[in-house]
């Protein structure tokens, strides 16, 4: 790769069936950057995080993420310990409590000491500003905290990248907020992230490009301010003018 960046999409296409859901994407992510994702449901936000986790294979193009080339399936696994994701259902274990989930990975996938991985899990956790709920089941936590630990799951590995895919869409409005502030802060630490959200909110605040997705292509993109006060595709403008 001649450029600097930690995520080059290349001419990225994907298809399921006879739909083409990707048409050509090329897309890069610097180190530290905040990508937000925006565009209607089925536009192909969640395919392209799939295929920059290597959760998903891409049909054509290539796809680097910390020089990992996950075009190839065969090298697709080795980005999975480099990377964090969070998506809109929280999938914690009930029957484990934040600390223990936070913590399985760590002792399951990666063979690290119970006692390391407490350590490393309770750090997690405060970074969330969950450490005090460090014994407290799912059950216990409302939406806003489980998904708090959700992320402080994502961050334990310390990954490089964190990608976030609605994140905030399955809680209740007064909770949203603690969950974008977390999100916020891992911004200001230098996190480089990829953002699908409606939080149109946290796109101005905490974007430092908002990528505007229509039916497979990137429509448009830009600052949060060129997206949303000036946008230049009617597309953005239709979109923008039902969400916002
Ligand atoms: P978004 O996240 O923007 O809503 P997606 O990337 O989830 O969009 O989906 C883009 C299109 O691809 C949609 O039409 C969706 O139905 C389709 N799609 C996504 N994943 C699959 C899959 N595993 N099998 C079949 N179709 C899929
Ligand atoms: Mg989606």
């Amino acid at each position: 790769m001649t450029n600097n960046a930690v995520i080059t999409l290349n001419g990225i296409t994907k298809s399921f069936g006879s739909t083409q859901v990707l048409k050509a994407i090329s897309l890069d992510v610097k180190p530290g950057e905040v990508l937000v994702l925006i565009g209607a449901s089925g536009s192909g936000k969640s395919t392209v995080l799939r295929i920059m986790s290597g959760l998903e294979i891409a049909d054509g193009g290539e796809v680097w993420v910390n020089e990992v080339p996950l075009h190839d399936a065969k090298r697709a696994k080795e980005i999975r310990g480099h990377v964090g994701m969070v998506f809109q259902q929280f999938n914690l274990f009930p029957h484990k409590t934040a600390l223990g989930n936070v913590t399985l990975a760590l002792i399951k996938a990666r063979k690290m000491s119970v006692s390391e991985a407490n350590r490393r899990g309770m750090e997690a956790l405060e970074r969330v500003g969950l450490a005090d709920r460090a014994g407290h089941y799912p059950s216990q936590l409302s939406g806003g905290q489980q998904q708090r630990v959700a992320i402080a799951r994502a961050l334990a590995v310390e990954p490089k990248i964190m990608f976030f895919d609605e994140a905030t869409s399955a809680l209740d409005p007064e909770l949203v907020g603690e969950v974008t502030e977390v999100m916020r802060g891992l911004a200001r630490e230098g996190m480089t992230m990829v953002v699908v959200t409606h939080e149109m909110g946290f796109a101005r605040k905490t974007a430092d490009r908002v990528v505007f997705m229509d039916k497979g292509v990137i429509a448009e993109q830009g600052s949060p301010e060129q997206i949303f006060v000036n946008p230049q595709n009617p597309r953005t403008q239709q979109f923008l003018s039902r969400v916002l």
